[in-house]
């Protein structure tokens, strides 16, 4: 019988730095788990590109703000193989906004989403990588953000403070699980051109911002997801409860 293969779920896999990352892991033999939300053409679309490709990958809808669609897709990505690989990649921001027009329910959404969503799908990869629970060991990658480290004042201090959270949150279950075979990193990538700025209310705000940027242009979702790769590989062997800067030198 054929042996099942090696395992990467890439939450909100379907666009974005998700994507680029899902057709690196897929080109380094992983089953890709593109995860998604609602764009299930652009899921699709990745798939098809990775099988093109030669590779081997699956969409699978859920919502990260969700605790039952995160149990239903770890145990739909169980049936494919061994889960080695997880990036904590589903992220959102929102409209430009100061602390006093913020509502209870954008900051409740967001941290769902960006934290918990995050915590959640660490626990379920845990339960399945770690040798504690007769696992043979993986890799996690958050996506954090520059906006951690620069906290983006009058823009959207709830969505730097999420990210901040996950900087923790890597540290410390780092070395909770590096004992059990499992290593956790996360990347911070600073002006990324993908669809998420739209979002902001700043269509331009790539444009905008790219004269103030030390190599005075925007990084590429390629660019995030060689990063990623690499933490996520045995290249990253003694690399564990890092975050790795990826933002042209706007932070670290
Ligand atoms: P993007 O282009 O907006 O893509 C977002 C992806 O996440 C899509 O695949 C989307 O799925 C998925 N998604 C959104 N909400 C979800 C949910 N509740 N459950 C499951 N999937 C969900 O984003 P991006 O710019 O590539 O960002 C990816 C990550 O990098 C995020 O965590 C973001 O905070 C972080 N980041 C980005 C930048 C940047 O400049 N781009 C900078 C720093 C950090 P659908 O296609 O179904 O909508």
């Amino acid at each position: 019988m054929a042996q099942k293969p090696d395992v990467a779920i890439v939450t909100g896999g379907s666009r974005g730095i998700g994507a680029a990352t899902s057709l690196l892991l897929a080109k380094a033999d992983y089953l890709v788990v593109v995860n998604y939300v609602s764009n299930a053409a652009a899921a699709k679309a990745v798939v098809s590109q990775i099988e093109q490709a030669g590779g081997k990958a699956v969409a699978i809808k859920g919502d990260v703000a969700s605790e039952k669609d995160i149990v239903a897709l770890f145990k739909a990505a169980d049936q494919f193989g061994q889960l080695k690989v997880l990036v904590n990649n589903a992220g959102v921001i929102d409209m430009k906004a100061r602390i006093d027009e913020m509502s209870a329910g954008r900051l409740a959404r967001m941290f769902a989403i960006n934290i918990t969503g995050s915590f959640l799908c660490a626990r379920e990869a845990v339960k399945r990588m770690s040798t504690r629970h007769g696992g043979t060991g993986g890799a996690i990658v958050n996506l954090s953000s520059a906006a951690a480290t620069l906290g983006s004042p009058g823009m959207f201090v709830d969505y730097a403070a999420s990210k901040g959270a996950i900087d923790v949150f890597t540290l410390g279950l780092a070395r909770e699980v590096a004992s059990e075979g499992i290593r956790v990193n996360a990347v911070r990538p600073g002006i990324i051109d993908t669809d998420i700025h739209a979002s902001v209310g700043e269509p331009d705000r790539v444009a905008q911002m790219r004269g103030q940027l030390p190599m005075q242009r925007e990084g590429t979702s390629l660019e995030v997801a060689e990063a990623i790769i690499w933490l996520a590989s045995d290249k990253a062997s003694y690399v564990t409860g890092t975050c790795l800067g990826v933002s042209g030198g706007r932070s670290i």
